[in-house]
């Protein structure tokens, strides 16, 4: 038996309990895995809350990260004992995922743990960390360097904000964060923001362009939040988009596009191929220092997870969280 969230469907929509879960239960896949640490991102939130169909089927262990030791293996590229990490590929949506003392899961889809990181600190990164990676890699393919200017950072006080947020000031770009918290400044300096800039000058619906400001950002908003942000990058600028926090919508004009030479440059964590996946993680290594995870993490134990998820789909998480299960 292992302990893990269940979700299931109920009469007036779902029930989300935590329970104890027979082994022979787990889903088929190659590789078992003893889940050490678990995290809570805003799709997991959503899929623990109800508020959007995340849960493709029922029961569902939501989950959509873990990392852990490998406990049986029908793969060739793993052995028992490897210390393995799990991030998207449906996983916590239709296969049963990671907020759960066990995981089985196709062996493709894991990633070895990559050093100097430890268990734990993969988890304080999670989709959330490695989708911030994607994103500073996708400015980067666009040509955005340090020295093109100012970048912008949207829901900074976020996962993926805050990890975005360190590693662009790592990588030494001049870094502006969105938040609609100030009374987050203080840590998003410590971060590495050299400006705070209130969400409410993003929220509301703006000019088709505004004066040329950004040479990159990374939006995790959408909405009138990410047509702003367009409406003010500067000639050739880039925005990698990757959330819709602020809505699914983007009420913006081509303008920025035809005019500038802007580019919108999408971000998706869930079915990115391998090779970027690995070149993330390993750009992760390089370019966040694990030092800065300890600031921007926070446990929460797995019998915490269900209120958690809701503090998180309203804003009130800062950074990221851990969910230890087996601590290695
Ligand atoms: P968090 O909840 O940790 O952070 C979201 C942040 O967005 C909040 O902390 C808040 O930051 C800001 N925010 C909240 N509401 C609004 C609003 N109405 N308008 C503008 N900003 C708002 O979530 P994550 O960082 O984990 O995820 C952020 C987004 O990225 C989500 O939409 C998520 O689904 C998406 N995502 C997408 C991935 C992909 O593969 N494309 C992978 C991972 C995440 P503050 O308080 O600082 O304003």
């Amino acid at each position: 038996m292992f302990k893990a969230i269940l979700i299931d469907k109920a009469e007036n929509g779902q029930s989300v309990a935590l329970a104890d879960v027979a082994d022979d239960r787990l889903p088929a896949g190659s590789v078992t895995v003893r889940v050490a640490y678990s995290t809570l991102n805003y799709k997991d939130a959503l899929a623990i809350t109800g508020k959007s169909p995340i849960v493709r089927s029922y029961p569902m262990v939501p989950g959509i990260d873990f990392s852990g030791v490998v406990e049986h293996s029908d793969d060739p590229q793993y052995k028992v004992g490897d210390r393995v990490v799990l991030n998207g590929w449906g996983v916590g949506e239709k296969h049963w995922g990671g907020l759960a003392g066990k995981a089985r899961v196709d062996g493709g889809w894991l990633v070895p743990l990559q050093a100097p990181f430890t268990l734990r600190q993969a988890m304080g990164i999670g989709t959330a960390g490695y989708t911030a990676m994607l994103c500073v890699m996708a400015l980067e393919r666009h040509g955005v360097k340090p020295e093109s200017g100012e970048v912008l950072v949207t829901g900074a006080a976020g996962g993926v904000g805050s990890v975005a947020v360190a590693i662009l000031a790592r990588l030494g770009y001049t870094v502006a964060a969105v938040t609609g918290r100030p009374q987050e400044s203080d840590y998003l300096k410590a971060l590495g923001a050299h400006e705070i800039l209130d969400r409410a000058q993003f929220s509301e619906p703006g000019k088709p362009l505004a004066k040329e400001r950004w040479a990159g950002a990374v939006d995790v908003a959408g909405g009138n939040v990410l047509a702003n942000v367009c409406a003010a990058m500067r000639y050739r600028g880039t925005v990698a988009a990757c959330g819709l926090a602020a809505g699914m919508g983007f009420p913006a004009t081509v303008a920025p596009f035809i005019l500038r030479g802007v580019t919108l440059a999408g971000v998706d964590s869930v079915m990115c191929p391998k090779p970027d996946r690995l070149e993330a993680w390993r750009r992760l290594a390089r370019d966040l220092d694990p030092a800065v995870l300890d600031g921007l993490t926070h446990d929460v134990p797995l019998d915490g997870v269900i209120a958690a998820a809701g503090d998180l789909v309203q804003g009130r998480i800062r950074g990221r969280i851990i969910v230890p299960i087996h601590k290695d």
